[in-house]
């Protein structure tokens, strides 16, 4: 059963038809349909999204990217996570990062139907519809956690966790202690490249994440232009953290 008490689907497709069916969340949804129904000038031509947006990627993942949330006119216009938010925005940001690491056979994300494919690598958000300001409240991050909790289910093989920004790395945090994971004291803070190994479960834990879980969690800053324009965050940041992963994944 997930925290939200429903069964849990085990197909990854059949989490992610969910997710974009889920209502939960009537202040985000509503902002969502406004988004698509108005427009912005340059999108007017194209039919948006307009609702939830799940995860994308390798189902063989042993990674997993977690972002914050869709972005008004990015994923939540063209319904894929980190796609559609304008060249040289957080997407092709981190496209092209995942390509020098080897786990992208493209560098931009422009267009859902553009052909990218990503290789151990699956990329999710912790809140999976665009909130206003980008600051989604923290009640619907909590209630948000189901969604991600039903997707690393379905994803056997993830070892490691990188979190794009702070709330990412809280978000997943809080699902794990909801799963029962004694976390170290203090609470670990997110910080850029900081690596957190946090074991297995004990036998019999409460949750109903695999023992395995992904065991490690990374910390990366969130690839938005509000970083990558002020040097916050650099091209050269990203190789030395996707160094570390690639190193640190099995095999
Ligand atoms: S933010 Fe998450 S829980 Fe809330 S409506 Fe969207 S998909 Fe559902």
């Amino acid at each position: 059963m997930s925290p939200s008490g429903t069964k849990r689907p085990l197909v990854l497709s059949a989490v992610q038809t969910g997710i974009t069916h889920c209502n939960r969340c009537p202040r985000l949804r509503t902002y969502c349909q406004d988004v698509g129904r108005v427009k912005r000038a340059a999108y007017r031509q194209d039919t948006y999204w307009a609702r939830p947006v799940p995860g994308f990627g390798d189902p063989a993942a042993r990674i997993l990217v977690l972002g914050l949330a869709p972005a008004a006119h990015g994923a939540n216009r063209t319904g894929r996570v980190f796609t559609g938010d304008g060249a040289g925005g957080s997407g092709d940001f981190l496209m092209s990062a995942l390509q020098r690491a080897g786990f992208a056979n493209r560098s931009t994300s422009q267009r859902a139907d553009d052909g990218l494919q990503l290789t151990d690598v699956y990329i999710a958000a912790a809140v999976r519809c665009a909130p206003p300001a980008n600051r989604p409240l923290p009640e619907e991050v909590d209630r948000c956690l189901a969604h991600l909790l039903d997707e690393v289910a379905a994803l056997p093989k993830l070892e490691m966790v990188i979190a794009l920004g702070k709330i990412a790395w809280d978000a997943w945090l809080k699902l794990l202690v909801q799963q029962g994971v004694a976390l170290p004291r203090p609470r670990p803070v997110f910080s850029h490249g900081a690596v957190l190994h946090l074991g297995t479960l004990a036998p019999g834990h409460p949750g109903t994440l695999a023992p395995w879980h992904p065991g490690t969690l990374v910390g990366m800053y969130h690839p938005s232009r509000q970083n990558t324009n002020t040097g916050t965050v650099t091209p050269a940041m990203y190789d030395a953290v996707l160094r570390k992963v690639r190193s640190r994944i099995s095999g």
